[in-house]
């Protein structure tokens, strides 16, 4: 008889949570993303990691129906969705948190979150918004405020339950540590963490390298548009490799 652990990693290895072939992407006639082969199991969190330009915020964009994929495909939970509009692709479980999204400032904390789960059943959604503030007690203080009178960085924060409300099957973060003092930083791997432990998967754009490696399972590297590492964070000398990918070196080994 298997553990459920295992099962889990069968299943995982049968059909990951995310599968991306050959991606193709970019704006009109520039192409930003050469063809990403990349993959996330249930409940894993992985670190896209990468230099300035290099189509780390294409590529959540391409994932979420935000630009259109020229070529190649997204399968997300067994089923097709390249070119699947945002919101299709937010109810089939794969949520984008936008970097620099802005909260309403005029409504309340509550309402914001209401909001992000507009199409939710009417019987569901004060329980989705309750779970989304368990994360954060700060902000389950401030429900009644409106979003004007969040701190930045707890609007930041906002954002982030504004997608938990969706109970996403994976999450994309761009950049949430950005303009964050580190006790929020903190605040926010540790949600990260909670996520995972309950099966969320995590797919996280971050520039603090030490922090993404320290709450990732994985990374995977991209310069110029092409995934040029994957690498478990358990590994060796990381941060030299990837030091050595986003100088060009470790690339030649990378591809086929
Ligand atoms: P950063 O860490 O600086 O956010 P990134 O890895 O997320 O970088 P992208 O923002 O995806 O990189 O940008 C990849 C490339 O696409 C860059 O050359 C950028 O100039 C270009 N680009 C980004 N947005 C647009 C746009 N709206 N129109 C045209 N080109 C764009």
């Amino acid at each position: 008889m298997l553990t459920s652990a295992a099962e889990s990693l069968l299943a995982s290895a049968a059909e990951p949570l995310l599968a991306v072939g050959a991606l193709q992407s970019g704006y009109g006639k520039i192409r930003v993303l050469h063809g990403i082969d990349f993959r996330m199991s249930a409940g894993e969190v992985v670190a896209l990691l990468g230099p300035n330009g290099a189509g780390k915020t294409t590529m959540l964009r391409a994932l979420s129906g935000l630009l259109p994929v020229s070529s190649g495909h997204v399968r997300f939970d067994g089923r097709d969705i390249t070119n699947a509009t945002p919101r299709e692709a937010a109810r089939a479980g794969l949520v984008h948190v936008i970097e620099g999204h802005r909260v309403f400032t005029q409504i309340s904390v509550t309402d914001n979150l209401l909001l992000a789960g507009y199409d939710l059943p009417r019987s569901e959604r004060a329980g989705r918004v309750e779970e989304a503030l368990s994360f954060f007690p700060e902000i389950a203080e401030k429900r009644h405020e409106r979003g004007g009178a969040l701190s930045g960085g707890q609007q930041q924060m906002l954002t982030v339950a504004q997608g938990l409300v969706r109970r996403p099957r994976l999450l994309m973060l761009d950049e949430p540590s950005a303009g964050l003092s580190p006790v929020l930083v903190d605040r926010v791997l540790n949600v990260i963490a909670q996520l995972r432990k309950q099966g969320t998967a995590v797919l996280l754009v971050e520039q603090l390298l030490e922090k993404a490696l320290a709450a990732a399972d994985r990374v995977y590297a991209l310069v110029q548009g092409n995934i040029v590492l994957e690498a478990s964070t358990a590994e060796a000398n990381l941060p030299q490799r990837l030091e050595r990918a986003y100088f060009g070196h470790e690339s030649h080994a990378l591809t086929p």
